[in-house]
Protein backbone atom coordinates (compact mmCIF):
# COMPACT_ATOMS: atom_id res chain seq x y z
CA UNK A 1 0.00 0.00 0.00
CA UNK A 2 1.48 3.28 -1.13
CA UNK A 3 -0.03 6.20 0.88
CA UNK A 4 0.80 10.27 0.15
CA UNK A 5 -0.33 11.72 3.95
CA UNK A 6 -1.43 15.71 3.11
CA UNK A 7 -2.36 17.67 5.70
CA UNK A 8 -0.81 21.48 7.33
CA UNK A 9 1.79 21.69 9.18
CA UNK A 10 0.84 20.38 12.99
CA UNK A 11 -1.88 18.53 11.72
CA UNK A 12 -0.68 15.19 12.98
CA UNK A 13 0.46 13.36 9.70
CA UNK A 14 3.61 12.36 11.47
CA UNK A 15 1.99 10.69 14.23
CA UNK A 16 -0.70 9.22 12.20
CA UNK A 17 2.12 8.34 9.88
CA UNK A 18 3.85 6.37 12.82
CA UNK A 19 1.06 4.32 14.10
CA UNK A 20 0.29 3.15 10.49
CA UNK A 21 3.50 2.46 9.79
CA UNK A 22 3.44 -0.01 12.64
CA UNK A 23 0.26 -1.46 11.75
CA UNK A 24 0.85 -1.79 8.21
CA UNK A 25 4.37 -2.85 7.87
CA UNK A 26 5.70 -0.39 5.60
CA UNK A 27 8.22 2.33 6.20
CA UNK A 28 7.39 6.55 7.51
CA UNK A 29 8.78 8.36 4.49
CA UNK A 30 9.02 11.90 6.22
CA UNK A 31 11.26 14.35 4.15
CA UNK A 32 11.48 16.83 6.85
CA UNK A 33 13.39 14.32 8.74
CA UNK A 34 15.42 13.42 5.68
CA UNK A 35 16.03 17.06 5.82
CA UNK A 36 16.45 17.19 9.77
CA UNK A 37 18.85 14.49 9.38
CA UNK A 38 20.99 15.60 6.79
CA UNK A 39 21.12 18.66 8.73
CA UNK A 40 22.32 17.24 11.88
CA UNK A 41 24.35 15.07 9.95
CA UNK A 42 26.42 18.91 8.65
CA UNK A 43 26.00 16.89 4.87
CA UNK A 44 26.44 19.66 2.22
CA UNK A 45 22.90 19.12 1.40
CA UNK A 46 21.68 19.63 4.88
CA UNK A 47 24.17 22.78 5.34
CA UNK A 48 22.44 24.12 1.98
CA UNK A 49 18.82 23.52 2.79
CA UNK A 50 19.46 24.47 7.28
CA UNK A 51 18.77 28.11 6.68
CA UNK A 52 15.44 27.94 4.42
CA UNK A 53 14.11 25.26 6.42
CA UNK A 54 14.58 27.62 9.81
CA UNK A 55 13.06 30.36 7.65
CA UNK A 56 9.64 28.27 6.93
CA UNK A 57 10.49 28.21 3.13
CA UNK A 58 10.52 25.43 0.89
CA UNK A 59 14.02 23.16 0.43
CA UNK A 60 14.33 22.85 -3.53
CA UNK A 61 12.53 20.86 -5.61
CA UNK A 62 16.06 19.28 -7.02
CA UNK A 63 17.40 18.69 -3.42
CA UNK A 64 14.31 16.77 -1.57
CA UNK A 65 13.41 14.61 -4.94
CA UNK A 66 16.46 13.53 -4.81
CA UNK A 67 16.65 12.62 -1.36
CA UNK A 68 13.26 10.93 -1.72
CA UNK A 69 14.52 8.89 -4.73
CA UNK A 70 17.40 7.85 -2.74
CA UNK A 71 14.73 6.51 0.19
CA UNK A 72 12.19 4.83 -2.02
CA UNK A 73 15.79 3.21 -3.98
CA UNK A 74 15.65 1.00 -0.37
CA UNK A 75 14.60 -2.52 -0.01
CA UNK A 76 11.88 -1.93 2.25
CA UNK A 77 10.20 0.56 0.47
CA UNK A 78 9.40 -2.00 -2.08
CA UNK A 79 6.00 -3.01 0.34
CA UNK A 80 4.83 0.15 0.05
CA UNK A 81 5.67 3.35 2.12
CA UNK A 82 3.51 6.67 3.95
CA UNK A 83 4.69 9.38 2.39
CA UNK A 84 4.59 12.58 4.91
CA UNK A 85 5.74 16.08 3.72
CA UNK A 86 5.87 15.22 0.20
CA UNK A 87 4.64 16.63 -2.41
CA UNK A 88 4.37 19.95 -1.62
CA UNK A 89 3.59 21.73 -4.33
CA UNK A 90 2.34 21.14 -7.92
CA UNK A 91 5.81 20.22 -9.59
CA UNK A 92 6.22 17.91 -6.92
CA UNK A 93 3.29 16.14 -7.34
CA UNK A 94 4.66 15.84 -11.11
CA UNK A 95 7.80 14.77 -10.33
CA UNK A 96 6.63 12.35 -7.39
CA UNK A 97 4.08 10.86 -10.71
CA UNK A 98 6.75 10.19 -12.84
CA UNK A 99 9.24 8.55 -10.02
CA UNK A 100 6.56 5.89 -8.97
CA UNK A 101 5.57 5.13 -12.56
CA UNK A 102 9.42 4.73 -13.30
CA UNK A 103 8.90 2.61 -10.38
CA UNK A 104 5.76 1.33 -11.32
CA UNK A 105 4.59 1.86 -7.50
CA UNK A 106 1.68 4.66 -8.58
CA UNK A 107 0.10 6.08 -5.20
CA UNK A 108 -2.97 3.99 -4.18
CA UNK A 109 -4.33 6.97 -1.84
CA UNK A 110 -3.89 10.60 -0.62
CA UNK A 111 -5.24 11.01 2.68
CA UNK A 112 -5.89 14.34 3.64
CA UNK A 113 -6.05 15.81 7.61
CA UNK A 114 -7.76 18.71 7.88
CA UNK A 115 -7.43 21.17 11.16
CA UNK A 116 -9.08 24.08 11.84
CA UNK A 117 -6.16 26.95 11.58
CA UNK A 118 -6.87 27.90 15.25
CA UNK A 119 -6.02 24.63 16.51
CA UNK A 120 -3.02 24.08 14.37
CA UNK A 121 -1.06 27.31 16.11
CA UNK A 122 -1.96 26.01 19.50
CA UNK A 123 -0.63 22.38 18.41
CA UNK A 124 2.67 23.80 17.06
CA UNK A 125 3.46 25.86 20.05
CA UNK A 126 3.09 23.06 21.90
CA UNK A 127 5.41 21.25 19.68
CA UNK A 128 7.73 23.89 20.04
CA UNK A 129 8.21 23.20 23.55
CA UNK A 130 8.56 20.02 23.49
CA UNK A 131 10.61 19.54 20.80
CA UNK A 132 12.87 22.89 20.43
CA UNK A 133 12.22 22.55 16.79
CA UNK A 134 13.56 25.80 15.45
CA UNK A 135 11.38 26.23 12.77
CA UNK A 136 8.00 25.88 15.39
CA UNK A 137 8.90 29.69 16.36
CA UNK A 138 5.34 31.84 16.26
CA UNK A 139 7.01 34.36 13.40
CA UNK A 140 8.14 30.65 11.77
CA UNK A 141 4.93 29.11 12.25
CA UNK A 142 3.06 31.56 10.17
CA UNK A 143 5.27 31.76 7.69
CA UNK A 144 4.79 27.95 7.11
CA UNK A 145 1.02 28.04 7.14
CA UNK A 146 1.24 30.95 4.42
CA UNK A 147 3.68 28.79 2.51
CA UNK A 148 0.77 25.76 2.83
CA UNK A 149 -1.88 27.71 1.96
CA UNK A 150 0.07 29.05 -0.58
CA UNK A 151 2.04 26.28 -2.52
CA UNK A 152 0.91 23.08 -0.78
CA UNK A 153 -3.11 23.76 -0.50
CA UNK A 154 -3.35 22.43 -4.17
CA UNK A 155 -1.78 18.90 -3.67
CA UNK A 156 -4.97 17.84 -2.68
CA UNK A 157 -6.72 18.87 -5.92
CA UNK A 158 -4.20 17.47 -8.25
CA UNK A 159 -4.92 13.53 -6.22
CA UNK A 160 -8.65 14.47 -6.06
CA UNK A 161 -8.84 14.69 -10.11
CA UNK A 162 -7.39 11.38 -10.09
CA UNK A 163 -9.89 10.15 -8.00
CA UNK A 164 -7.58 9.20 -5.35
CA UNK A 165 -8.21 11.86 -2.40
CA UNK A 166 -9.75 11.19 0.53
CA UNK A 167 -10.14 13.65 3.39
CA UNK A 168 -10.45 13.06 7.11
CA UNK A 169 -11.58 15.13 9.65
CA UNK A 170 -8.22 15.36 11.56
CA UNK A 171 -9.68 16.57 15.32
CA UNK A 172 -9.92 14.60 18.38
CA UNK A 173 -8.42 11.80 20.08
CA UNK A 174 -5.66 10.62 18.32
CA UNK A 175 -6.79 6.90 18.68
CA UNK A 176 -10.57 8.14 16.94
CA UNK A 177 -8.65 9.96 14.02
CA UNK A 178 -6.24 6.82 13.50
CA UNK A 179 -9.65 4.61 13.40
CA UNK A 180 -11.07 6.99 10.61
CA UNK A 181 -7.80 6.60 8.77
CA UNK A 182 -7.56 2.64 9.07
CA UNK A 183 -11.76 2.64 8.25
CA UNK A 184 -10.78 4.95 5.18
CA UNK A 185 -8.49 2.75 3.79
CA UNK A 186 -8.95 0.34 0.48
CA UNK A 187 -10.06 -2.62 2.11
CA UNK A 188 -6.41 -5.06 1.53
CA UNK A 189 -4.42 -2.42 3.52
CA UNK A 190 -6.91 -2.55 6.70
P1 LIG B 1 8.06 19.07 7.98
O1 LIG B 1 8.75 18.30 9.05
O2 LIG B 1 7.40 18.19 6.97
O3 LIG B 1 7.14 20.13 8.50
O4 LIG B 1 9.21 19.84 7.18
C1 LIG B 1 10.06 20.78 7.82
C2 LIG B 1 10.69 21.69 6.76
O5 LIG B 1 11.47 20.89 5.86
C3 LIG B 1 9.72 22.43 5.87
O6 LIG B 1 9.23 23.62 6.45
C4 LIG B 1 10.57 22.69 4.64
O7 LIG B 1 11.49 23.74 4.86
C5 LIG B 1 11.36 21.40 4.53
N1 LIG B 1 10.64 20.38 3.71
C6 LIG B 1 10.11 19.20 4.11
N2 LIG B 1 9.54 18.54 3.10
C7 LIG B 1 9.72 19.33 2.01
C8 LIG B 1 9.36 19.23 0.65
N3 LIG B 1 8.64 18.17 0.18
N4 LIG B 1 9.71 20.23 -0.19
C9 LIG B 1 10.42 21.29 0.24
N5 LIG B 1 10.79 21.47 1.51
C10 LIG B 1 10.45 20.51 2.40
Amino acid sequence: MRIVLLGAPGSGKGTQAGLLKADLNIPHISTGDLLRAAVKAGTALGVKAKSVMDSGQLVSDDIVLGMLEERLAQPDARAGFILDGYPRNLAQCEALQHLLERLQQPVDVALQLVVPSEMIVDRLAGRAAAENRKDDTPDTVRERLRVYAEQTAPVAGFYEQQGRLTVLDGVGELRDVYQRILSSLPRRAA
